[in-house]
């Protein structure tokens, strides 16, 4: 039977490492300061920004909030993003995807400024990434590496494959995972014999939005399986991409849902914000 990735542990090591840090900004004359801005009336969003909020708070970082009615007009929200990015006491911008879809979601993350993009979603952010320079990095790939690093798995030459290629999840993944000298498959709806391209990893990441899509047929024998779904079924319990009863007995490692890759992301979150300060 697996072992437990514990993720909610790991990701109260790293806010309290934050809290840390700002703490001694603090003591600097420094206040490190996130905007967050949420546009419309989507339930999920809602909570997400909250969960932001409060990860913030305990941290003590300040957040300032932009609870924007549906109707907000893009010139409206990019009005206040200019706002934000001229403004010194900002140092990490936010807006909660989804938007609504009048409003063009490529027009609004171009427009935050690199220096504050704490989400790690702007193309020089993400050119930054690619090539190895130091910037931010998108928020739940680099969570799922601490998760890994934090765990003891050494990623160095180790077979991984990733399986979903958005620019928010598979993606940048795949491109950490390279960054830390992984043998690096990233898979999509295209890939042929997708089972046995995943029996090969050491390490799995699957990031395709289909709950509980990937089962025992699909995982080596104590092979470390990184779960990035997050679905909530009929019987209102969640669960993630992994099929994670038939999963576990097979893998080495194993991240749950809930309680796996998901309280990392805004621990990474608060993270670029602490770093958004000292650069
Ligand atoms: P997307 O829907 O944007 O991407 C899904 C990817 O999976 C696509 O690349 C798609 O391929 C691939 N895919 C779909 N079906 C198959 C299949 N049958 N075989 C192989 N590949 C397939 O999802 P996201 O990346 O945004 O999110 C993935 C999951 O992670 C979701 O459950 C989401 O809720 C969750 N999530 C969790 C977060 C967290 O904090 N824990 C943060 C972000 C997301 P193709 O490109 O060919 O269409």
């Amino acid at each position: 039977m697996a072992n437990i990735i514990d993720g909610k542990a790991i990701s109260q090591a790293i806010k309290d490492e934050v809290k840390a840090k700002v703490a001694d900004l603090n003591g600097k004359g420094i206040y490190p300061c996130l905007a967050v801005i949420l546009v419309g009336n989507d339930p999920a969003s809602a909570v997400y920004v909250g969960n932001k909020k409060k990860a913030c708070e305990y941290t003590g970082i300040k957040s300032v909030s932009y609870e924007l009615p549906e109707e907000t007009t893009q010139e409206e929200l990019l009005s206040l993003i200019d706002k934000l990015n001229k403004d010194d006491s900002v140092n990490g911008i936010l807006c909660q995807l989804p938007l609504p879809g009048h409003i063009v979601e490529d027009a609004i993350i171009r427009a935050i400024s690199p220096l504050k993009d704490v989400d790690g979603f702007h193309p020089e952010t993400v050119g930054k990434m690619v090539i190895g320079e130091k910037g931010f990095l998108p928020c739940t790939p680099a969570g799922v590496i601490e998760l890994l690093k934090r765990s003891g798995v050494d990623i160095n030459g180790k077979e991984c494959v990733v399986v979903g290629r958005s620019n928010i999840v598979g993606k940048p993944m795949s491109i950490l995972l390279l960054r830390e000298n992984g043998t690096v498959t990233t898979c999509h709806s295209r890939t042929k014999n997708l089972k046995e391209v995943c029996k090969r990893a050491d390490i799995l990441v699957v990031a395709i939005g289909k709950p509980k899509f990937i089962d025992d047929e699909y995982v080596k024998e104590g092979a470390t399986v990184i779960d990035v779904g997050i679905h909530r079924g009929a019987d209102n319990k969640l669960c993630g991409d992994v099929d994670y009863d038939k999963v576990a007995p097979v893998a080495g490692l194993i991240t749950p849902v809930p309680g796996g890759v998901g309280p990392m992301t805004i621990a990474m979150l608060l993270k670029n914000c602490a770093e958004s300060v000292t650069g």
